[in-house]
């Protein structure tokens, strides 16, 4: 059988999509075939559209780093026709075909079930960056974050940022958002920010090792001085999830606050995460994330226009979640 999907082709070193019919033996192996609803844009996904960072080694290829849909036909006991699935990571999208198609076949140990109480189109709301910012919220709770904590978001408009904010706040957190788009104030506000600070004052370079203890907690999705500055302005044995790079990959900083301050650095990996963790943040996040604040994150758009917003993402011009109708 046929299905539409959106298919990235190379000539000459340049990458550009259309939307193609494509026939089922053309997936991939796998022990599962889901019948995809929803996928959504990703920073990632922008980087993979504009063929960026050597994620992609072979085209023709369908790119869409998460989905979530039904099952159709399974080798797997673990699932069965009809069951509603989620996909992240995996590097699916990257180095095998991913969700931005009606159709996709994948390793039955890459699903996750839809956790109960929320809609396909609500998991892929949440995403690939949602599932993050869940990730972060774990491990600095595994760190030792109390309720009522002051806890910084970089990157606060994007999708790591918003689903973060809007975590943070229903835990029971003061959130301070920094953002670099003071326009968009309400919209933080809306997501359950208490204070909203510009980008620029976390990035210039620190003039000192350590700086006022601020933070109780943080979760960082830019990298580079912005990462730096924190790590110098975290409480003592406070810590930080570092989750992205949408500021830059280098991270200039000194050894002295985790010396003198006992501070962690914390990585979060949401692509080879282990499958324990997938389930509790899948579950903490249909429990913990009010979903009336997950509406106001969402943008819905068809498959068709979604080459047109991948510069969007890279300049940091989207707001909050892109969900994709693989169907329109
Ligand atoms: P988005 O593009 O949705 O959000 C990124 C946000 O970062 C923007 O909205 C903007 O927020 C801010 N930003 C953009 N450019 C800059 C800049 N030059 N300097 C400082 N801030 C900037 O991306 P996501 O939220 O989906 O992802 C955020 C980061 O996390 C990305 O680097 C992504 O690759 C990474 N990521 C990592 C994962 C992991 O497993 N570790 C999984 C998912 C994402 P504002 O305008 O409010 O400042």
């Amino acid at each position: 059988m046929a299905f539409r999907a959106l298919v990235l082709h190379e000539a000459g070193g340049k990458v550009s999509s259309r939307l193609e019919t494509v026939d089922e033996d053309k997936l991939p192996e796998g022990e599962v075939t889901v019948a995809i609803d929803y996928s959504t844009l990703n920073y990632k996904d922008g980087m993979i559209l504009q063929g960026q960072g050597r994620l992609v080694r072979a085209y023709p290829h369908v790119p869409g780093i998460d989905f979530a849909g039904t099952v159709v036909t399974s080798q797997s006991s673990a699932y069965r026709p009809g069951d509603h699935v989620v996909l992240t990571g995996w590097r699916v999208g990257e180095l095998q075909w991913g969700g931005y198609a009606e159709k996709a076949r994948v390793k039955a140990d890459y699903l996750v079930p839809l956790p109960k109480g929320l809609t396909t189109r609500q998991a892929m709301a949440i995403g690939t960056a949602g599932f993050t910012a869940m990730l972060a919220v774990i491990a600095l709770e595994k760190h030792g974050l109390g309720i009522g904590s002051e806890v910084l978001v970089t990157g606060a408009t994007g999708g790591v940022g918003s689903t973060a904010i809007a975590l943070l706040s229903s835990l029971g957190h003061r959130v301070v958002a920094s953002s670099g788009r003071a326009e968009l104030k309400g919209y933080l506000q809306g997501l359950g920010a208490a204070e909203v600070i510009h980008r620029s004052v976390l990035a210039t370079p620190p003039a000192r090792p350590l700086d006022r203890e601020r933070w109780d907690g943080a979760i960082d999705a830019v990298g580079g001085v912005t990462l730096a500055t924190i790590l110098t302005q975290l409480k003592y044995r406070a810590s930080v999830a570092a989750c992205g790079l949408a500021g830059g990959s280098d991270l200039p900083a000194t050894v002295i606050p985790f010396l003198l301050r006992g501070v962690n650095l914390l990585g979060i990996d949401s692509v080879m995460c282990p499958k324990d963790l997938r389930a509790e943040a899948w579950r903490r996040l249909a429990r913990d994330l009010p979903l009336d604040r997950l509406d106001r994150m969402i943008e819905e758009i068809p498959l068709s226009q979604v080459g047109g917003l991948a510069p969007r993402i890279l300049g940091g011009q989207l707001r909050g979640r892109t969900v994709i109708d693989v169907h329109r």
